[in-house]
């Protein structure tokens, strides 16, 4: 994927390396975790990755697990190579602010 094809809502995620997640409940053909312990889950609001993390009776985190959607840690990776950290971040304000005037018309 070409980095100017990247979508805006991976794109933040890329460029502050954090993702905005909630609370998420698996659907049924969806993979829940180990049958012991706690399973907790987490969807990002943006770029749709999952995290899943399972603690035991002892509150030890026994298993974590990162899902990306297809084609995002590719994405992530080739940003990575083009762009330095602040260059991602100039990049994620000038999506901002495109979305902004975009908007505004
Ligand atoms: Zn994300």
């Amino acid at each position: 994927m070409n980095v100017r094809d990247i979508p805006d809502e991976w794109w933040k995620c890329i460029s502050t390396a954090r993702h905005a997640m909630d609370d998420y409940i698996p659907g049924p053909n969806e993979d829940r975790g180990p049958n012991y312990g706690r399973t907790f889950h987490n969807r990002c609001l943006l770029c749709t990755t999952t995290r899943r993390v399972t603690i035991d009776v002892m509150g030890q985190i026994v298993e974590s697990r990162y899902d990306w959607p297809d084609g995002y840690r590719e994405a992530r990776k080739e940003a990575r190579l083009e762009y330095s950290t602040d260059d991602m971040r100039l990049e994620h304000m000038r999506r901002v602010r495109a979305a902004r005037k975009e908007r505004d018309l």
